[in-house]
């Protein structure tokens, strides 16, 4: 691969791209034994990095992974990488795996987590997306149950996640709404979900089995200011089909609408208004208004 100058942070070192390699016998590529993060930095700032460092030290004791480092000086070490790469819009992937162990399962094997952090410039959805909205299909691969691998833990176990984008994929479309073993609508392969009907936005519970995105929390937080009630409610795929907006939430993709499912049309078809404002209204926070929630930072020094 040319080398465009990009570092990468491995275990307390910043090499370039083409020297950023880890061992075979890591359990975070046998096994998917390990946890992440995907953050954004918007002109130069990272977007709510506490919360972010907060979820991965959650993730991480849930799955009894010690990180190697105290969150401070894994939080210097991300504004670093951050640093060493120039970009004042870009996508932070920080991972923290099990480490090199040998073939068994046994994490006992593993001495030393890795930590690893990627900074590259952020891939989302193209803009006609956000103006016309999504369609989504509901997949036949359920969202594993809170006692079997709980998905408020971000792990790199993802394999529920891609198994349910293949069957969006096969349908032909750029996102899915995935169920739990109830039937109840959890959340997509990579988003949170939102409803909206009769001017009040669901999104369902944490406890039905979803990762609590924090764009989500903010998102919540958003709508709550400006007048919206929020109902943390268990949601059927009649509500979707039935409701008036929908959209999903997440890091890279922000706010996007969706305007279909299973073939049936969401509302008007068309992106709605409540969707339209809170997009705006996230937007306009994540890129520097709410500065308390943003971590200040320089990226060029
Ligand atoms: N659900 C899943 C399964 C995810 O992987 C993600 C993160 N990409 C989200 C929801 C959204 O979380 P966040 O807003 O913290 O990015």
């Amino acid at each position: 691969m040319a080398e465009d100058g990009r570092k990468i942070y491995i275990n307390g070192q910043l090499v370039d791209r083409s020297e950023a390699t880890i061992s075979v016998f890591d359990h975070g590529f046998l096994y998917g034994d390990g946890v992440f993060e995907g953050i954004r930095v918007y002109s130069g700032r990272i977007f709510k990095l506490d919360a972010h460092l907060a979820r991965l030290f959650r993730s991480a004791k849930a799955i009894l992974l010690s990180v190697p480092m105290s969150p401070e000086t894994l939080r210097a070490a991300v504004m670093e990488a951050v640093k060493a790469n120039g970009l004042m819009d870009a996508y932070i992937r920080l991972i923290v795996s099990r480490g090199v162990g040998d073939l068994g399962l046994d994490p006992l094997r593993c001495s030393h987590p890795s930590v690893i952090i990627i900074v590259q410039e952020i891939s989302i959805y193209p803009p006609e997306v956000y103006a016309r909205g999504l369609d989504l299909a509901s997949v036949v691969i359920r969202r594993p149950a809170p006692d079997a691998l709980n998905p408020a833990m971000k792990t790199l176990n993802y394999l529920n996640n891609i198994l349910a984008k293949i069957e969006g994929n096969q349908r032909g479309v750029p996102e899915v709404l995935m169920l739990n073993r109830e039937g109840w609508v959890v959340e997509g392969t990579a988003d949170n979900f939102f409803l909206v009907k009769d001017g009040v936005l669901l999104t369902p519970p944490t406890y039905v089995g979803i990762l609590n995105g924090i764009t989500r929390q903010v998102v919540i937080e958003l709508a709550r200011e400006l007048g919206h009630p929020v109902s943390e409610m268990n949601v059927t795929l009649f509500d979707v089909y039935t409701a008036d907006e929908a959209f999903l939430t997440g890091t890279a993709a922000e706010i996007v609408p969706a305007v279909s499912c299973d073939g049936r049309t969401i509302g008007s078809g068309q992106p709605g208004p409540i969707t339209h404002q809170l997009t705006e209204r996230f937007r306009t926070y994540a890129r520097g208004e709410g500065v308390v929630a943003v971590d200040s930072l320089t990226a060029r020094t």
